[in-house]
């Protein structure tokens, strides 16, 4: 007998994972397959907004961060202090991930180890997921579970996206990151709890280059939708600059990965296969902040999903595109002008970061980055924005400011 599940879930990342847990707590049978043994590359910042929704404990945290500095092309620095006791948590992946997955199969999620392979159909049209479980010989017959709902938050990359849902080509960013030794505080400019973001084309041409502190280890990375954009020799250029060399910190891992710009048009085929997260490009522009959207994204998917077996009404797993975009689509869209307007080239980046000095757009990015709204209560603060932005994209316009230096460096990227 071919086993059957309400749901079977695909990826045990944040999004998977918040699902599966969500499902089981419904009462559906679920099975949260992930294939396991490789630690996502993610520089782990995490808003308290997270802990808060998804009751996750805050001893979960390596690290907190009171402040950010911004460090502009000429090397202005610029300190972002969160102010009133806040803070931006930091997570290591490995820890966290599997604290999600566990907390899932403990809710009675049916957790396996597994690869996705690909999805068939009986002749009734019942969907069949076929995986092969880790550790299985070569070439040996996929494992077939029958399903209700299929879920995908199996990643950027997802196979269940490109086994079920129209094909889209979706705008991404290459990030690539070097965990590191800590080194002691002070020591080529790291202090323990704060982030530090280079706006600088020679690290990044159209993103932003970091470096996270992790408690005793640090995340240091870059991104790039550039294509030929050489990301791991920027980071050495960086921690060069930085003083940050092996001899001095010793790296732990090198790792990289794609990180979506847009959210898919199409999260669902309608009938019985939905996807979440990374899978359906649930990632903040700009910033490239994805966590907390994809366990958001993921906890719709689980009540869409929920609600259309329950109806039988298959029409409601649209409901999971459409009830996010409702509360986040707004903030994406913002955050996706502010991207192609001020990181476009050296000379706009340099007011950027001189435009981060101003306290009520500390005030606000914060706030903003905490709750996860554009907030609506310092109208004043708004419109002083607003004019600053509108005289820099006057004189911007008029200088030729916003000529795009990345464009010049290569084809922008498409998964
Ligand atoms: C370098 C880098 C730095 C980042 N920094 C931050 C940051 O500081 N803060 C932040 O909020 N976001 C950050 N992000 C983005 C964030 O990591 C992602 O948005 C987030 O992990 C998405 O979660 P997810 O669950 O959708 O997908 P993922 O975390 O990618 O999880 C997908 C899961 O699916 C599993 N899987 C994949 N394919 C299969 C298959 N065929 N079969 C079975 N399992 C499969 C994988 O093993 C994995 O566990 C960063 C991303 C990168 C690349």
């Amino acid at each position: 007998m071919t086993e059957m599940f309400d749901m079977v879930v695909v990826g045990g990342g944040p999004s998977g994972a918040t699902a599966a847990n969500d499902l089981a707590l419904a009462g559906h049978r679920v099975m949260l397959l992930d294939r396991m043994g490789r630690v996502k590359p993610c520089g782990g910042a995490v808003p308290p907004r997270l802990l808060k929704d998804f009751d996750v404990p805050v001893d979960l945290l390596c690290a907190k961060a009171n402040s950010a500095r911004m460090i502009s092309p000429a090397g202005r620095e610029v300190d972002m202090p969160v102010g009133e006791g806040g803070w931006v948590g930091m997570v290591d992946r490995d820890e966290f991930d599997e604290w999600l997955r566990a907390r899932a199969a403990t809710n009675g999620a049916d957790r396996r180890d597994g690869s996705f392979e690909g999805m068939e159909r009986e002749p009734d049209g019942t969907a069949v997921v076929l995986y092969h479980p880790k550790g299985a010989e070569r070439g040996s017959e996929p494992v077939r579970v029958h399903t209700k709902m299929l879920i995908g938050c199996d990643g950027c990359n997802s196979a269940v996206a490109r086994a079920a849902l129209p094909d889209e080509k979706l705008p991404f960013v290459a990030a690539y990151h070097e965990i590191v030794e800590s080194p002691p505080e002070g020591f080529g400019g790291f202090v323990g709890n704060r982030c530090d973001v280079f706006y600088q084309g020679k690290h990044s041409p159209d993103f932003y280059s970091w470096v996270f502190p992790h408690g005793s280890k640090t995340s240091i990375g870059t991104g790039s939708a550039v294509q030929g954009f050489e990301l791991r020799k920027a980071i050495t250029a960086l921690r060069a600059e930085l003083g940050l060399t092996e001899d001095k910190c010793k790296t732990v891992r090198v790792e990289g990965a794609p990180i979506p710009l847009r959210p898919r048009k199409k999260w669902d085929n309608g009938k019985d296969v939905v996807v979440a997260g990374d899978a359906a490009g649930c990632v903040a522009p700009a910033s490239g902040e994805g966590i907390f959207y994809a366990m958001t994204a993921g906890r719709e998917v689980a009540k869409a999903a929920s609600e259309a077996l329950v109806s039988g009404d298959a029409s409601k797993l649209r409901l999971a595109r459409k009830r996010f975009m409702k509360a986040h689509g707004m903030v994406f869209r913002v955050l996706g002008i502010m991207q192609w307007w001020w990181y476009r080239s050296d000379k706009m980046r340099e007011k950027f970061v001189k435009l981060c000095m101003d306290k009520d757009i500390q005030q606000l990015t914060w706030e903003a980055y905490m709750n996860k709204e554009l907030v609506r209560k310092k109208p004043l603060a708004h419109v002083k924005i607003f004019l600053k932005d509108t005289a820099e994209l006057l004189t911007g316009l008029i200088s030729g400011g916003g000529t795009r230096e990345s464009k010049s460096a290569g084809k922008r990227g498409q998964l």
